[in-house]
């Protein structure tokens, strides 16, 4: 089964607005110049103030616009936080949930991810569902168990195949500049989507999408992604520089066939 690779760009808390505009004019201009771009999904993901000056950097290009987070409720006295409508007001297709700095760094985990994961389908909205374990975790040989436990926490059988991607990151690859191998990346998402075919059903598992991530830079984007299992890649720090994303994007058209 085909499924479009989908590159997405986690910003996370760097970038002004002149240096997003100049980045966001790099990828523009890269990617224009791509012979192989439209084999994939580009998708970037700004902070916040962020949002409505991008959204209207890539109008009229394919590039898509993710937010990193958001508050579960529609609205409400909930200083600081910003709700899906919000979002999806500036433009946003995608929602990233329960990053690992989420979790480890603002404690989101189980039914706080799942009303997340719900209020951005819900909207319409689709949900790139981040999970992994740390290094402690993979040592003691409970990578799969949690991996299982963090996507039972916030999945269900009626979670919309078509509104839902997952990212794989193992802690321990996140800007550490250690990535995981192919074989220990794919390994993990034949593992998803074995989870994913028992609880969501088989066709949902083949369409959706499993995006890997944890230290994707141009000189390991294509082993990765020639990986039967993986879809594409979340990238943090080498999405912030138009080069090195623009040769990941292109690393992973090739890669699966462009
Ligand atoms: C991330 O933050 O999602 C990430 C994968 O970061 P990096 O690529 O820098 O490891």
């Amino acid at each position: 089964m085909f499924r479009s690779p989908l590159i997405a760009g986690n910003w996370k808390m760097h970038k002004t607005l002149p240096e997003a505009r100049e980045l966001v004019q790099g990828i523009r201009d890269g990617i224009a110049k791509l012979s192989n771009a439209n084999r994939v999904e580009v998708l970037i993901c700004p902070p916040y103030p962020l949002l409505f000056p991008m959204a209207k950097a890539i109008a009229g290009t394919p590039i898509l616009l993710g937010a990193q987070n958001a508050h579960e409720a529609v609205q409400g006295a909930f200083t600081g936080e910003v709700s899906v409508p919000m979002l999806k007001e500036t433009g946003c297709s995608h929602v990233l949930v329960g990053h690992s700095e989420r979790r480890q760094l603002f404690g989101e985990k189980g039914d706080r991810l799942a009303n997340k994961t719900r209020a951005v389908v819900g909207a319409g909205l689709t949900a790139v569902f981040c999970v992994g374990e740390t290094l402690a975790e993979r040592d003691a040989g409970s990578t799969e168990s949690t991996i299982e436990r963090q996507l039972a926490e916030a999945l269900s059988p009626d979670t919309p195949a078509d509104r839902l991607l997952i990212a794989y990151e193992p802690i321990w690859a996140i800007g550490t500049g250690r990535n995981a191998t192919p074989d220990q990346a794919q390994a993990a998402h034949a593992f998803i989507r074995r989870w994913l075919a028992s609880k969501l059903g088989r066709e949902a598992a083949q369409t959706i999408r499993i995006l890997y991530g944890g230290s994707v830079k141009p000189e390991n984007a294509r082993s990765l992604a020639e990986q039967v299992d993986i879809d594409g890649m979340l990238v943090g720090g080498a999405s912030l520089s138009a080069a090195d994303f623009l040769a990941i994007i292109s690393a992973v058209a090739v890669a699966k066939g462009g």
